[in-house]
């Protein structure tokens, strides 16, 4: 049977209303890659697997999300959605609005959107505007809306996404017969992390498909989850998880802590190394953010704090690196302008 997307393949177990008018770009069914350089980088003697997420039709998990809470939106007869975004949700939410023909408004903090991210929602039709404040100030101005106007909010405080969200954990079962031994994860706003756990919990109540242990990743620079309190002014390249205040940020120290996991933080440097390993050792290129999961198992087997040996390792990568051309762009050297003939070329090849 052709696939028809998340909701026609997991639909039954997802709470979703009946009214309910299923809105798909057949996201999700992304593949989990084996990363066995990777794994040997780091030490070897594990399994690793890449749930590359950057492969959904906008470029990131959040259609997961977006294909529930936008078929919902639509059943309830909406007319327009709103979001606060880093940039992915944004992208996902216009395109999920243009495809049920529902117009879509979306807030980001200004000059902190990747390239890749404010172009997806532009292209889609959103209505863009840039909030001169942080993604928690856009967060709580798009909440206040939502409640004062027929608008329909769909961040991930919509339950509806993370019930679509939690078909990443069936589709994780379902690949390998059962739950990994780790999973690990960028934290942002925390829904994913949250539905994760829902959806590995929910699968081994119905299948006992087993239940991972849960590492989550904050980027140091925007790690209120590691501090124990909310960071006025977060800073860190990796932008889709540049949050102060995580909405759900309380589920996922649950998630965390009943999967016997735990919530670290990473430095930037440690971001941007991982995510050029896991470009230049597996050809799997990640967005910034989406790089923080492995760089924290990185951070941790190098630690000691870690022990790999035998395990079957699932790490998220949240988004593609097409987002953020510019960071990649940025370190690099210009590439060589050599003149168009053999002798010059053969010159720069033997340098
Ligand atoms: C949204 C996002 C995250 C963070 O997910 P949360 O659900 O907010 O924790 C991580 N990586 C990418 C690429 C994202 O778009």
């Amino acid at each position: 049977m052709s696939y028809r997307g998340l909701l026609d393949k997991y639909g039954t177990l997802l709470d979703l209303p009946s009214h309910t008018r299923p809105v798909s770009l057949l996201e999700g069914n992304t593949p989990l890659i084996p990363a066995e350089a990777l794994s040997r980088h780091l030490g070897g003697g594990f399994e690793l697997l890449v749930k590359f997420e950057g492969l959904n039709p906008t470029g990131s998990f959040k259609d997961r999300g977006m294909t529930a809470a936008v078929s919902e939106a639509l059943g309830r007869g909406a007319k327009t959605v709103i979001c606060a975004s880093t940039g992915n949700t944004a992208a996902s939410a216009a395109a999920y609005a243009a495809r049920a023909g529902l117009k879509s408004i979306v807030l980001i903090p200004e000059g902190k959107v990747a390239a890749g991210k404010l172009a997806g929602a532009i292209a889609y039709g959103a209505q863009v505007i840039q909030i001169d404040g942080s993604f928690d100030d856009a967060l709580t101005l798009v909440v206040e809306i939502s409640n004062k106007t027929p608008i329909c909010l769909v961040n991930s405080i919509n339950p509806y996404r993370i019930e679509g969200q939690k078909t990443g954990a069936f589709e994780i079962c379902d690949t390998l017969g059962s739950a990994p031994d780790w999973l690990c994860l960028p934290v942002g706003n925390a829904g994913n992390i949250t539905a994760y756990w829902a959806g590995f919990r929910q699968y081994n109540a119905l299948k006992a498909s087993g239940l991972p242990q849960v590492l989550g990743v904050q980027a140091a620079g925007a790690a209120p989850l590691v501090l124990g309190h909310p960071v006025e002014k977060p800073e860190t390249v990796a932008t889709a998880i540049r949050i102060g205040k995580p909405a759900r940020g309380e589920q996922a120290i649950e998630a965390a802590e009943q999967s016997g996991g735990r919530i670290i933080a990473v430095s930037d440097d440690e971001i941007i190394s991982m995510q050029k390993l896991l470009a230049t050792l597996e050809g799997i290129w990640v967005e910034p953010a989406s790089a923080a999961g492995l760089a924290g198992l990185a951070h941790e087997i190098a630690a000691g704090t870690f022990q790999p040996g035998g395990k079957r390792i699932v790490a998220i990568c949240t988004g593609h690196g097409l987002k953020d051309p510019d960071i990649v762009i940025k370190d690099l050297a210009k590439p060589r302008i050599v003149a168009p003939n053999m002798d010059a070329l053969m010159e720069v090849l033997s340098a």
